[in-house]
């Protein structure tokens, strides 16, 4: 398949929101494996023809529902939530961590980043690090690099033998089922950028003293393997969407526009447990609120 749509505007059925809330639009690309995709064919400029403002003011409407929807989530404790965000060096994994999950509350959501594994990690198999750091219930767990560096920079620095990384993708497939099977929503990112914006964004931080901690000749380096990754995060993508653990591929050449879509792909997955979360909330609050009638009646009588 060569041309790629967003997935279709549908509404959700039943929801007690206002009708202007409902709306599922799709800024991101869904991706669940039926069809293999090819990275060329995705505009990163793309902004569905909205401009900055009222980008962001959808952003702002999305948060609050973020937030009010991480609250239950966090209260139900029923389910957990690991948004993986991949990209290339400049994509904006960190700006986005800052404009989505900001707002946050810190008590369950947290970023875990995954660097160059240590002696340690290498010491073990490549999910063993990333296995300690998945959400428990209630929480929200945002991975900046993930355990699909292990088929992307190791791919294509040929960091272990070609049978190890091809073997990976099996296996990734298989821990995700297992996360999915013990209710954890997955969010898979690519923060899709092109090169041109990857030069101007490398250039820039050059120019800024506040950004210069941030530079590195690595990421120069790495540009010359540019389509060496293209065609590994094609065949991460490809091999490892599924209905229960899509990936989302973002337009991220616009900043505004890439946070908007992240949020809107949480918020969307997130909503239509939200009637589930609050029912479980409503019978443990009353099988509390018996526990402290009960309480005070056994006070009552022992005082008599
Ligand atoms: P940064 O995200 O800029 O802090 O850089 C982290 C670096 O760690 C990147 O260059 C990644 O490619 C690298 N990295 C992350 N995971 C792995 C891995 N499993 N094997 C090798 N390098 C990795
Ligand atoms: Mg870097």
């Amino acid at each position: 398949m060569k041309i790629l749509s967003p997935s279709p505007r549908l509404p959700v059925p039943q929801s007690p929101l206002p009708q202007s809330t409902i709306k599922i639009m799709a800024y991101a690309h869904k991706i669940t494996g039926a069809h293999p995709i090819n990275l060329n064919d995705i505009d990163p400029e793309d902004d569905q023809g909205l401009d900055r403002e009222e980008g962001e003011e959808r952003l702002r409407a999305l948060s609050e529902e973020l937030t009010q929807l991480q609250e239950l989530l966090y209260a139900a404790s029923d389910h957990s939530v690991l948004v993986v965000l991949q990209g290339r060096d400049t994509s904006g994994k960190d700006g986005t961590i800052r404009a989505v999950m900001g707002p946050l509350n810190a008590l369950g959501c947290s970023v875990a980043s995954f660097k160059v594994p240590t002696a340690k990690e290498l010491a073990h198999d490549f999910l063993w690090r990333i296995h300690q750091h998945t959400p428990g219930l209630g929480e929200i767990i945002i991975f900046n690099r993930s355990h699909y560096e292990d088929v992307l920079v190791v791919r294509v620095h040929k960091l272990v033998p070609e049978k190890v990384w091809r073997a990976r993708y099996d296996h990734i497939n298989h821990f995700e089922k297992l996360l999915t099977d013990h209710k954890t929503i997955i969010l898979k990112f690519y923060l899709h950028i092109s090169k041109k914006e990857q030069e101007e964004r490398l250039l820039e931080r050059e120019q800024e003293p506040e950004k210069y901690w941030k530079l590195s000749v690595t990421d120069w380096n790495e540009r010359e393997y540019w389509n060496d990754y293209t065609r590994a995060y094609e065949d991460a993508i490809n091999r490892c969407s599924t209905p229960h653990a899509p990936w989302f591929i973002v337009p991220a050449n616009k900043k505004w526009f890439r946070n908007l879509a992240v949020a809107e792909t949480i918020v969307n997955a997130l909503r239509p447990y939200k009637n589930e979360w609050r029912k479980k909330l409503e019978v443990t609050g009353k099988e509390e609120k018996a526990r402290i009638e009960e309480y005070r009646r056994q006070l009552k009588v022992s005082k008599k």
